[in-house]
């Protein structure tokens, strides 16, 4: 009756290990969301605009109070000007603004080329839109981006880059000079470029985010996401922005607009007032996260896992090579049911799986989940 257009695809790994964990009452550091809530005052907000009455469609591109917030936090913590009229689209969700990416950008033959691990609604977007996806591995060990094998995947039907970092499941982030690489290599072949930050601010141990929007050669070229879920703490509100020159976000708008066509009102009208309230809330963020994977790794040094800890995002890989030989996926079941403590296997963002033996945990958790669940993973 129906011949699917995934045939591979399946329940994202996410919603799969979050239900079984729910299922198993185990400690879910799968998923990636904080199990504390947002600030009290961005809630309030929240709830303020929908007794207020602001419960009808904001304009398309997203409600102005919030364009021109982004764009003077974009001063504030980039130093970038943006014009917030022909520059931002609010959308709803980092998710869907890349789908929407894709499909302004990618035609059927096209070639994509991603970066594996990669997040797993990547390729997805890309098929749906008749292209090809084509898998660059990040270098194993340290997952940092691989300029000649980027290089040597470039073909003439090559149309787009996309690249994440803060790199969501390995955390590690791009340096200055991988983006400058990436900028000679897109303006060479006539690339364009979607760059998925939706990670920005938690970049730990006193390094510098590097956006895609600071190279201003690279700017000209690219989608950039972020994503208000992240950055809050309010992952269920399903709320974020792309930055792209003015010819390329009038293609995003034209498929956005007839996706979703807007982002949700009244969640845009309380984030404005936050960051009106609270500029410098961001910027707290990385001591915040720090703490937490300093804690998480601290309490795990008595175990069999290896691990470096993670430079951004909050999720902190384990190698488990020294306990098992077991494929991830098996083992990352086995263990939310055994010992009460479920994580994300992560050869399930490789086109090739890897040979090295990883599970992602998210540290978005309260201090004492984060103890709990390492004196589990301890007893490993
Ligand atoms: N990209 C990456 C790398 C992510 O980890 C996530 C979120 N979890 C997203 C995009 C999507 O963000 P959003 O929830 O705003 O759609
Ligand atoms: N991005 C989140 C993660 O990596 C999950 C988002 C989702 O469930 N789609 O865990």
């Amino acid at each position: 009756m129906i011949t699917s257009k995934l045939p591979h695809v399946g329940t994202t790994i996410f919603t799969r290990m979050s239900a079984l964990a729910a299922g198993c009452g185990a400690l879910n550091l799968s998923q990636g969301f904080p199990d504390f809530d947002a600030p009290q005052s961005l809630r309030e907000a929240m709830a303020r605009h929908v007794m207020a009455g602001h419960n009808q469609y904001a304009p398309m591109a997203g409600v102005m109070q919030l364009r021109e917030q982004i764009c003077a936090q974009l001063g504030l913590h980039r130093n970038i000007t943006a014009n917030p009229d022909t520059e931002i689209t609010v959308v709803p969700g980092a998710t869907e603004g890349i789908f929407c990416a894709v499909m302004a950008c990618v035609r059927p033959g096209d070639e994509v080329i991603m970066f594996d691990p990669s997040y797993d609604s990547y390729q997805p977007s890309v098929e749906l839109a008749g292209g090809r996806a084509v898998h660059v591995p990040l270098r194993p060990g340290t997952f940092a981006l691989d300029r000649e094998r980027l290089e040597a995947a470039v073909s003439p039907r090559t149309r787009l880059v996309m690249v994440n970092s803060p790199h969501n499941p390995s955390g590690s982030t791009l340096s200055r000079e991988d983006l400058i690489f990436l900028q000679a290599l897109v303006e060479r072949h006539n690339l364009l470029v979607i760059s998925d930050e939706v990670y920005e601010h938690l970049v730990f141990d006193g390094r510098r985010h590097h956006s895609a929007l600071e190279f201003e050669g690279l700017r000209a070229r690219s989608f950039v996401l972020f994503s208000f879920g992240k950055t809050f703490s309010v992952t269920g509100w399903k709320t974020g922005y792309c930055v792209a020159p003015p010819a390329l976000t009038t293609e995003l708008r034209k498929i956005h607009q007839f996706v979703c066509f807007v982002a949700v009102t009244p969640v845009q009208l309380a984030v404005a007032d936050f960051m009106q309230a609270e500029p410098g809330y961001p910027a707290t963020l990385a001591a915040f996260y720090q703490h937490k994977r300093d804690l998480f790794c601290k309490a795990l040094q008595g175990s069999r896992f290896s691990f470096a800890p993670s430079a951004g995002t909050y999720f902190q890989l384990l190698d488990y090579s020294a306990i098992s030989d077991e494929p991830d996926i098996a083992l990352c079941e086995l263990w939310t049911r055994q010992h009460g403590i479920a994580s994300i296997p992560i050869s399930v963002f490789y086109e090739t799986p890897p040979t090295q033996h990883y599970l992602r945990f998210c540290f978005a958790k309260s201090d004492p989940v984060l103890v709990a669940a390492a004196e589990r993973l301890c007893e490993i």
